[in-house]
């Protein structure tokens, strides 16, 4: 298995998490680009959003309920935060397993670089 992102689900290349369940896990960037920066990927490996099936509707969607109770968890729920989810290389997607990035704890500008 050559995928970063499975060997932090299987426990080969440690990571900070911070939460993890049946489907997903949520681990610190580790160039974070925000003082808050978490990783929330699926368990089960997907190269990217345009391998996404319909039967991965529900995972999706645990995906962004996932980010707003660790946004909420780490109080940037009011003040507000981004999630993101990059898709190949055109919109700088670097580790193909997808996954959504939580970020928060500063301003954020419109429209993103
Ligand atoms: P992408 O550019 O694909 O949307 O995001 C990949 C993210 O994974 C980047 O923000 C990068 O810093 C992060 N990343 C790459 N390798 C590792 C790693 O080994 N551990 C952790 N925790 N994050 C990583
Ligand atoms: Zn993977």
């Amino acid at each position: 298995m050559e995928c970063l992102f499975c060997k932090i689900v299987t426990g080969e290349l440690p990571a900070k998490i911070t939460y993890q369940d049946d489907l997903v896990i949520a681990f610190d960037d580790i160039n974070p680009q925000a003082p808050q920066h978490k990783l929330i990927i699926p368990q089960k490996h997907i190269a990217t959003l345009n391998d996404l099936q319909h039967e991965d509707n529900e995972l999706i969607g645990h995906m962004v309920q996932t980010a707003k109770m660790l946004a909420k968890n780490l109080n940037l729920a009011d003040d507000g935060y981004r999630i993101v989810m990059n898709c190949n290389a055109g919109a700088g997607q670097t580790v193909f397993h997808v996954h959504l990035h939580l970020l928060g704890g500063r301003q954020f500008i419109w429209p993103p670089g």
